[in-house]
């Protein structure tokens, strides 16, 4: 399948089945903005749940929280993003498109008679690029001046640094120890696009790990591997990971070593989680900014220092686009063509589709009631309409791991059908274990 196919199949199949709809789309939508249907909303909820219990739940040394998207303006010049969270732009005065310098679509050199249009092919029409802020402003109060005001956070870690000393204190961690957060962030990315990879408003999971200077290159390796494993553990395709390391060219001036972990798109290799070693940047711009003191004392050591940062940043949309992507396939199944999603049992947004194969001799209250029990337990979904084939190829397009049909041996034998959706095979079980059945097999306990 040609991948620019792949992607345009995938963009429908998110639209017709509920995953994703383009925002305000009655209005003609709202350029790189998107939102979760119903399946959509459980998928990336099952990402942000994953990554929470890993990071959280599980470990003894991180904290979590939940930090507000307005920040004190000054958290933005400490943290280098009034000055430096900018993107060279040009714009063509003939068509009025606006693009980055850098867009590989532009001939010639910005501002030269040669630079040539990528969308209405004029010559000589670019501007010279300029230092665009891809961050969203707005006033705070009801006065609209520059002293009021405010940023819509371009990322979530300055909550996270802005806090370091109140969770430091509330929870008696001590270093090393992380702190974690899932939340919008927002950029006015200037050229966005490939769906939900890159959009104007996401969803952040962050994580700042805070260690003692001279530990931070082993943490950041453990962390290399923990976060990797994360994404393998998710079912993703292994071979469709891998490793960016960022050269002298693209690394933060203050960053000691970054990493990203890349998913091989059908645009190609892309970033979905950076792994950075900041160093003491943060810590130390805060406390210069902010003029408290946000050093930490060792007792045991009876040391004080300004603690060093390992950040683990992945984008739960991204996340949900690597999911929507690796599962895609189609396959011919008795001379028809079937639409698959195989997401892992575990981030499926619907864990068992429940179907009466027939409506009448006692199947659909059978049905009703087995759905109803299994509902308590996890998603599941009810279908009395069409030809099973057809009920189950519905389910398969949703990436539900289990169809259950409730046929004529139900009433006799208490026993039901369960279908598994990869290998197609069937097999009964009793009514009074399928609960149990699929609990077990899409890991809810
Ligand atoms: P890119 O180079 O792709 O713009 P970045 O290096 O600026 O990304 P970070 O600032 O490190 O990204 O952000 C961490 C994570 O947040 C990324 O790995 C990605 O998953 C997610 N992310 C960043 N920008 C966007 C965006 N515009 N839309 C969706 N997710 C994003």
């Amino acid at each position: 399948m040609a991948d620019t196919t792949l992607m345009d199949k995938l963009v429908s199949l998110c639209k017709r089945r509920g995953f994703v709809f383009q925002s305000s789309e009655i209005y003609g939508g709202l350029g790189s903005v998107w939102d979760y249907g119903p399946l959509g909303v459980e998928l990336k909820k099952n990402v942000k749940d994953r990554w929470w219990r890993a990071m959280v739940h599980a470990r003894d040394d991180i904290e979590g929280i939940d930090a507000a998207i307005l920040m004190h303006p000054r958290v933005w010049e400490a943290s280098g993003h009034v000055a430096g969270f900018t993107d060279p732009l040009v714009d063509c005065r003939h068509c009025k498109n606006r693009f980055r310098a850098d867009d590989p679509r532009i001939k010639g050199t910005p501002g030269q008679p040669d630079a040539q249009c990528p969308v209405c092919g004029s010559k000589g029409t670019l501007t010279e690029p300029r230092l665009f802020n891809l961050m969203f402003k707005t006033f705070m109060g009801p006065v609209e001046e520059q002293a009021a005001v405010v940023y819509l956070r371009p990322e979530t870690a300055q909550g996270i640094y802005v806090n370091y000393l109140n969770v430091l204190q509330s929870s008696r961690q001590r270093i090393p120890f992380g702190i974690a957060q899932i939340g919008k962030a927002f950029r006015n990315e200037i050229t966005p696009g490939n769906f939900i990879f890159r959009t104007r408003e996401f969803e952040q999971m962050e994580m700042q790990f805070f260690v003692k200077p001279g530990t931070d290159a082993e943490w950041f390796e453990r962390w290399r591997e923990w976060r990797m494993q994360w994404h393998r553990d998710l079912g993703l395709t292994p071979e469709r990971l891998q490793w960016h390391q960022h050269g002298p060219d693209e690394l933060a001036h203050y960053a000691r070593a970054a990493f990203d972990i890349q998913y091989q798109f059908p645009f190609g290799w892309q970033e979905i989680e950076g792994i950075h070693n900041r160093g003491n940047f943060d810590l130390g711009r805060h406390q210069e900014y902010s003029g408290k003191k946000l050093e930490y004392f060792d007792q045991a050591a009876n040391e004080r220092y300004l603690p060093l940062i390992v950040e683990t940043s992945a984008g739960a949309d991204r996340v949900t686009l690597t999911l929507l992507v690796d599962a895609y396939r189609e396959e011919e199944v008795e001379g028809e063509t079937r639409v698959v999603l195989g997401f892992h049992p575990a981030v499926a947004p619907i864990k068992a589709g429940v179907f009466p194969l027939v409506k009448k001799d006692g199947m659909p209250e059978l049905a009703t009631a087995l759905y109803h029990d299994l509902k308590r337990r996890f998603p599941a979904f009810y279908d009395d309409s069409g030809a099973i084939g057809r009920r189950y190829r519905r389910m398969d397009e949703a990436g539900t791991p289990f169809g259950i049909t409730v046929d004529g041996e139900t009433t006799a034998q208490r026993t039901v059908t369960v279908r598994e959706r990869d290998s197609m095979q069937q097999e009964r079980v009793s009514v009074d274990q399928v609960a149990e059945y699929v609990a077990e097999r899409v890991g809810v306990s």
